[in-house]
Formats: structure tokens, sequence, C-alpha cells
């Protein structure tokens, strides 16, 4: 499957939709999720096309993937969520659920998230 070029965090990357930026800089972008599943809920997405979590730590160089995560980290700690704790989640494919195909991770916090999958 090719990227798909007009899928939503695409068209956000072309500033065709709104959005809340959290932190942008040359290579990640991160802002509120629309329909937020906690207190806070932030997207962190690569400004690269990569369609999974799966393509983007197969295809992106360790050097990118490393300073993704980084940011991640670093967005969350601005968000004061370091000391209270947090949850990142990937979801990848069809299984995973992923409605987005442009790799992202989810920040949430702000609560006690409970456990970590229902059911
Ligand atoms: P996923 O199921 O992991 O692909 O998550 C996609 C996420 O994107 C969901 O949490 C949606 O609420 C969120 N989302 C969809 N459209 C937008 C948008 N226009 N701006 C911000 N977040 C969005």
């Amino acid at each position: 499957m090719t990227y798909d070029h007009q899928n939503i965090f695409a068209k956000i990357l072309r500033s065709e939709l709104p959005y809340s930026t959290i932190f942008e800089d040359n290579e990640v972008l991160a802002f509120l999720d629309i329909a937020p599943q906690a207190p806070i809920h932030v997207l962190v997405i690569p400004k690269g096309e990569y369609k999974s979590f799966d393509d983007f730590t197969a295809n992106a160089s360790i050097e990118v993937v490393g300073r993704f995560f980084s940011r991640v980290s670093k967005i969350a700690r601005d968000l004061d969520l370091a000391e209270s704790g947090y949850r990142i989640i990937a979801n990848t494919g069809d299984d995973g659920c992923q409605e987005v195909p442009h790799f992202h991770i989810h920040i949430c916090g702000g609560k006690k998230l409970g456990r970590m999958l229902p059911g």
C-alpha cells in the first residue's frame, strides 16, 4: 500500500485543515487530538511520509527515529506529564485499529488511565 496523500494528517501537514499546535520543528508536529480520550491527548507525527509505526521504524533512519521518540518524551515532559505519568500509543494496522494512515503517537495523560486494554 502506498502512502495516501489525502489522509487527514497529510492535510494537517499542508495546513489544509485546522489544528492546535503543541510543538513543531523541522521533523515533527504535535497537535491536540480532535476527540480527546483523556484530559491531555496529543498526537505526535513525523513530517515525513510514513504510513505506520512499522513503516517508520523499518524505513526511516535510526537518527530520525531516535530524534522522533526523543521529541515525544520532551513533549510529554513539557506538558508536565513526566511525574504523574502518561501513556503513549501507536495503533498499527488493521488489528491495531489504526484509523489515520500516517504514523502517529498518542500521548494521553492527566488522569489515571486504567487498564491498558478494555475487557
Ligand atoms: P488512530 O486510531 O490511532 O489512527 O487515531 C487517529 C486519531 O486521530 C483519533 O484519536 C482521532 O480523534 C484523531 N483525529 C482525527 N481527525 C483529526 C483532526 N482533524 N485533528 C486532530 N485529530 C484528529
